[in-house]
């Protein structure tokens, strides 16, 4: 991992007035864009592979420059133009998972949020000893693939999209299905109903809903991925029968839809990402900016987190001009521009510093 001195001492040779927010041409581009300048930063999107033409049709969310790479070797080559721009990394799950959380990590440019998480995320034991041992419930954990004696989910680590997931009911199912090659973790499979919910802890914001670390925590929108093929599967009856025709489960996004919870819900919702927010401190320095707890609820109102995103998700798509939660705190904002907010603001009150590893 970049030491944070060194990324101290790259800011210290920035022009802070004029700073250029970059990201990955994927995922959440689009709305880090037109949040950036929306709050009037220079963009400018990195890409390796990936069809930009897309970018023409949004001119409201094409970034001023586009610069185009053979390879992740040839953008650490050619670091020092992003220094030559003044330029802040917003990390979204594209960018970590096409890098890797390794040499991400290693990339020596200033990057919004802690780059620490990236270790816990990426982990699947990590992942769970933080959430967990916050006190908040997560679905239980299999640790012998012969002891399946109910519907579970086996998942590899990384955020591949649910990509390869599968459900097992039983250690033949398991048998037939998994992937050796890959590290996996087995969980029950919970039933209910699922919310991806988007919070943003600041660190410096000293009103809202103020949390143990001194910053705020908010929560700007809701969602449910859609899923193909699973969430469609019913329309050729039971699982068991798509199988009988060679036809299994998987969890692979799509899109996504916004959703709104019950209200009463908001107050568990609340107390479980303060929870986390609060053991990510205890745990590796802490966590800022945008997360979001993936979660679901069951027929008692009880809910299980089976991930956290430590970055923006691309669930926060859907509100690019706000959400019936963002409108209550920045009316037409949305999470993109609600980092250009704080970059912006903590720009010109020097303490910009402290949200960049
Ligand atoms: P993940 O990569 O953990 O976000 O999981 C991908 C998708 O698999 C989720 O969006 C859910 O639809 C589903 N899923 C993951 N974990 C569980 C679980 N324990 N029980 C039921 N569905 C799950």
């Amino acid at each position: 991992m970049v030491p944070k001195s060194k990324i101290d001492e790259i800011l210290d040779g920035y022009d802070v007035n004029d700073l250029t927010i970059a990201t990955l041409c994927s995922h959440s581009s689009l709305q880090i864009f037109h949040g950036a300048r929306k709050m009037g930063f220079k963009t400018l999107g990195l890409t390796i592979s990936h069809d930009t033409r897309y970018y023409d049709a949004f001119p409201l969310a094409k970034p001023d420059e586009i610069i185009r790479y053979a390879d992740f070797d040839e953008m650490e080559e050619r670091i020092g133009e992003l220094y030559d721009k003044n330029v802040i990394l917003i990390p979204h799950g594209s960018f970590v998972e096409y890098m890797g959380p390794r040499r991400f990590s290693d990339y020596a440019v200033p990057s919004y949020g802690n780059r620490a998480v990236l270790g816990w995320e990426s982990d699947r034991d990590k992942q769970r000893q933080w959430i967990t041992s916050a006190g908040v419930p997560m679905p239980k954990l299999i640790t012998d693939a012969r002891e399946i004696s109910e519907p579970v989910m086996v998942k590899y680590h990384g955020a591949k999209g649910g990509s390869g997931y599968f459900i097992a009911r039983d250690y033949l199912d398991f048998k037939m299905a998994v992937d050796n090659t890959q590290p996996y973790t087995i969980q029950e499979y919970c039933l209910g109903t699922r919310y991806y919910m988007h919070f943003f802890y600041d660190p410096l914001k000293k009103d809202g809903y103020r949390c143990e670390q001194g910053g705020s925590l908010e929560l700007l929108s809701i969602d449910r991925r859609d899923e193909s093929n699973i969430d469609e599967m019913y329309k050729l009856g039971s699982i068991e029968e798509s199988r009988r025709h060679g036809i299994n489960p998987s969890f692979v996004v799509t899109g996504n839809t916004p959703v709104v919870i019950r209200e009463s819900l908001l107050p568990k919702a609340f107390d479980m990402a303060e929870k986390i927010v609060n053991r990510s401190y205890e745990l590796f320095g802490g966590m800022w900016g945008p997360f979001c707890l993936e979660t679901v609820v069951n027929d008692k109102l009880q809910f299980k987190v089976f991930e956290i995103s430590t970055r923006i998700v691309a669930g926060t798509n859907p509100f690019i001009s706000g959400s019936p939660y963002a409108d209550l705190i920045y009316p037409g904002f949305s999470t993109g521009a609600r980092m250009a907010m704080e970059i912006k603001e903590s720009a010109a009150d020097g303490t910009l510093k402290e949200l960049m590893s």
